[in-house]
């Protein structure tokens, strides 16, 4: 099967034919129909993010399930499915109080570069190649662990579906699972992106009151407003608007740029006692500066959120019920879609940072 393979950091992606093996144990292969391309791919490919190379990328797709391992109860060939990037074990300390993102299998093998047993079902003339983050989807094919598959309604589109496997749900879920924003309150979204973006869809959702979009590329304000944002600014203009629109700061901020001192100027903008949630990735060696003495009196919970703090099986299908009833416009993220041999153009594209999500399409 076609896939694009990163054999060095830094260097375009090559489209090889590599040999797929079939599904282990609780595995299952999936043919992939679409795939989002992602700032953390992006950080893999740079070397930011440490991941086994050679590897095949991609965190972010939907598909159909075309074969199941042995063992594998909850999918059957034929069902459309989401794939999620952790799949959590279900027993650990974690995965038994709810809070699945954390697992203690599945997180810290995430960029481990093999699927659970620490194996590769992927081979390029007889080398092993690495998967990434259990999914692997710039390819035509994938092999992934059952939990990674979430089946959804067949009538969900492919690339909204894609989309829901990262940005969507880690956006939605920073709002909607972690800061839990209440009717009427106020909102600062620190970047404009898929995943801030989705944020902001998740916060009009939730009845917020004033939701602010912070992002330098214009083109991204003016979609901000069109899903919710009630006020668009560029970074520079962020303090006085806050101080205009909301006195004291916001209620709750959502963190998604990653961007150096990103986190500091979020943690500004939130009031005394608010919460900001912290959910775009740095460069793995960035350290944040917070004031000391305001920590303590100004009482702000500051928390990161990873993949939404999401539980899988139940957030995933519910937010594309919710698209498909009309009342989350997530297609509205669907952006320049491309093959999987234009791959380093989706990469261009998501580095330029003008238009919405960048995908691939599969099919
Ligand atoms: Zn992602
Ligand atoms: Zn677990």
């Amino acid at each position: 099967m076609r896939a694009a393979v990163l054999h060095e950091h830094r260097r375009p992606f090559t489209i090889e034919e590599l040999d797929l093996a079939p599904p282990g144990p609780a595995e299952v292969e999936v043919r992939l129909h679409a795939s989002g391309v992602c700032r953390s791919d992006w950080n893999t490919v740079t070397g930011d993010t440490p991941s086994p190379l050679p590897a095949v990328l991609g965190h972010e797709g939907a598909g159909v399930v075309a074969s199941v391992g042995p063992g594998v109860t909850s999918v059957a060939p034929g069902d459309h499915v989401v794939l999620s990037w952790l799949p959590a074990c279900g027993r650990c300390r974690f995965c038994t109080s709810g809070r699945l993102t954390l697992c203690d299998v599945a997180a810290p093998a995430l960029l481990a570069g093999t699927l659970l047993d620490g194996t590769t079902r992927l081979t390029l003339a007889g080398r092993p190649v690495h998967h990434y983050s259990f999914l692997s989807t710039f390819a035509e094919r994938t092999v992934v662990p059952e939990a990674s598959c979430v089946r959804i309604r067949d009538e969900a589109p492919f690339p909204v579906a894609a989309l829901v496997g990262c940005a969507i749900t880690t956006g939605c879920g920073a709002v909607l699972n972690r800061a839990r924003v209440e009717a009427g309150s106020s909102l600062v979204v620190f970047g404009a992106g898929g995943v801030g973006l989705s944020a902001i869809m998740a916060a009009r959702l939730a009845g917020a009151g004033t939701v602010i979009a912070v992002d330098p590329a214009a083109s991204r304000r003016a979609v901000a407003l069109e899903l919710g944002a009630t006020h668009a600014v560029g970074p520079e203009e962020a303090g006085t608007a806050l101080t205009d629109l909301t006195g004291a700061g916001a209620d709750f901020g959502i963190e998604s740029s990653g961007a150096p001192g990103a986190v500091a100027a979020a943690y500004r903008a939130v009031r005394r006692g608010g919460t900001l949630v912290c959910v775009g990735i740095p460069p793995e060696d960035a350290a944040v500066e917070l004031p000391g003495a305001a920590l303590v009196r100004d009482e702000k919970v500051v928390t990161g959120s990873l993949y939404g703090s999401c539980r899988p099986h139940t957030d995933m299908p519910m937010l594309l019920d919710l698209f498909l009833e009309g009342r989350l416009p997530l297609d509205r993220l669907v952006g320049a879609t491309y093959p999987l041999e234009e791959i380093d153009r989706a990469f261009a594209d998501l580095r330029e940072g003008g238009g919405v999500r960048t995908l691939i399409d599969l099919t």
